[in-house]
């Protein structure tokens, strides 16, 4: 089969538009591979979801564990039963969002040349990390314990060499840093490796990271205004059922997130927004009548990350009420007078656009940077920023309570 150029260029980039739809497929990993020289993100770690063994059959129950019993059952037998006022807005907006994802989902299917190369993503049997298990450092617990002001990390760098007139020479440094409550510059011409209680983290070339608490997120504000950032990328600890049952990391109460200084760390020259929401209404309400107008962001619009199987069929049916195969996320701008963008470096954003990806681990997101670039105002390459981060892009500052989570060795292989 004769390759076509949109085909060539996903090779390249992870990123495949879709005809005519607006939609767009993403690899992850692919986009991941981008940033790494030595290193590389191994599918069948990011991907580990379509790598578990498939769901036992009804014969194996009686070693089924009595949680999973529970919910097969609860999805077996869906009660019916009335929707209230909130789950009636819901399912109207779902209504509403319906033939837009079924379109890109369509257009997803008919494009046989883009299913046959998704099939191989996740094709061959590289190892497969157990993902959470007890040999993982558990940096959410690490930096609430007394010993967190104490705990190092030692980054090796390869720094252009200072003397040498060869291309290509460079020098090796090693040095420590306190790893909680402390802003780390990987400084360096390609990824570093990063050395904590014998795990080793791959860091790439001119990251940067923050590990703390929310009650320290204010040390990220930039002294100077013209170093704040031109993309902010939040994804928020949303309370919600599902976090709690699988206990993946700890939440915060929504209305913390109105103390978040996003006007603070907005570039002046101003910044796209995109914040990741659940799909439950009363959460809407309230980030779009007051957590988006305290943050100042304007017109915000909405994308849907739509999930499908490396068949390219759904992960699940798109009209179950309280599992539906798709997130949205709002985005917008601040600091931009939209009304008078005429002349500027950047395309206004247009609304209800489809990303479509083969999800990775429980809650872990897409990469947005290439697919948004065209939209972010301000000087290039633009400053990027992503708050409650578990991974480190090259170029972005990441902030959270762990976000060295996915940079863990076991996620990577060896060029
Ligand atoms: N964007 C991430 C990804 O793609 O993998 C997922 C982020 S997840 C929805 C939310 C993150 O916020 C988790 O890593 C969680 O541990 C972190 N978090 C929870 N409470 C926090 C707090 N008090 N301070 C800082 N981070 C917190």
């Amino acid at each position: 089969m004769e390759i076509c150029d949109e085909l060539r260029s996903f090779e390249a980039t992870g990123v495949y538009r879709l005809d005519g739809t607006g939609a767009t497929f993403l690899d992850p990993v692919r986009i991941l591979n981008g940033s790494y020289q030595r290193f590389r993100v191994v599918p069948s770690a990011y991907y580990s979801r379509s790598f578990e063994p498939p769901p036992r059959q009804v014969g194996d129950l009686e070693t089924e564990q009595p949680e999973k019993r529970r919910k097969r059952q609860r999805n077996q037998k869906p009660k019916p039963r009335e929707l209230n006022a909130m789950e009636r807005i819901a399912e109207a907006r779902h209504q509403e969002a319906r033939p837009l994802l079924l379109s890109a989902h369509e257009s997803l299917i008919k494009d046989k040349q883009l299913l046959e190369y998704l099939s191989k993503t996740t094709d061959g049997k590289e190892h497969t990390p157990d993902a959470g298990s007890v040999s993982e450092n558990n940096f959410v617990e690490l930096g609430t314990s007394w010993r967190a002001p104490f705990y190092d990390i030692t980054i090796c760098f390869r720094k252009p060499h200072v003397l040498g007139n060869w291309e290509g020479s460079f020098d090796v440094q090693k040095t420590s840093f306190p790893l909680f409550n402390s802003i780390i510059n990987v400084e360096a011409i390609d990824e570093a490796e990063g050395e904590f209680q014998n795990r080793r983290y791959i860091l790439p070339r001119e990251s940067c990271f923050l590990m703390t608490d929310y009650k320290h997120v204010r040390d990220l504000i930039p002294g100077r205004s013209n170093q704040g950032y031109n993309l902010i990328v939040v994804d928020p600890p949303w309370e919600n059922g599902c976090v709690r049952q699988k206990q993946a990391y700890p939440t915060l109460p929504n209305r913390y997130l109105l103390y978040l200084p996003v006007q603070e760390l907005a570039h002046t020259s101003g910044a796209l927004l995109v914040l990741w929401i659940t799909n439950r209404e009363k959460l809407r309400v309230f980030v779009e009548q007051e957590l988006l107008p305290t943050w100042g962001v304007k017109d915000p619009t909405v994308f849907y990350w739509l999930k499908v199987k490396p068949d390219g069929s759904l992960i699940g049916d798109l009209d179950l009420f309280h599992h539906r195969p798709y997130e949205c996320l709002l985005l917008g701008y601040i600091n931009v007078n939209t009304d008078a963008k005429q002349g500027s470096n950047f395309k206004l954003l247009e609304g209800s656009q489809v990303i479509m990806s083969v999800p990775g681990a429980h809650s872990r997101k897409p990469p947005l940077e290439k697919l948004l670039s065209e939209y972010i105002p301000g000087p290039k390459p633009p400053r990027c920023i992503e708050l409650f981060a578990r991974e480190l892009f090259p170029g972005w500052t990441s902030w959270g309570n762990e976000p060295l989570h996915f940079q863990d060795s076991i996620y990577f292989a060896e060029k």
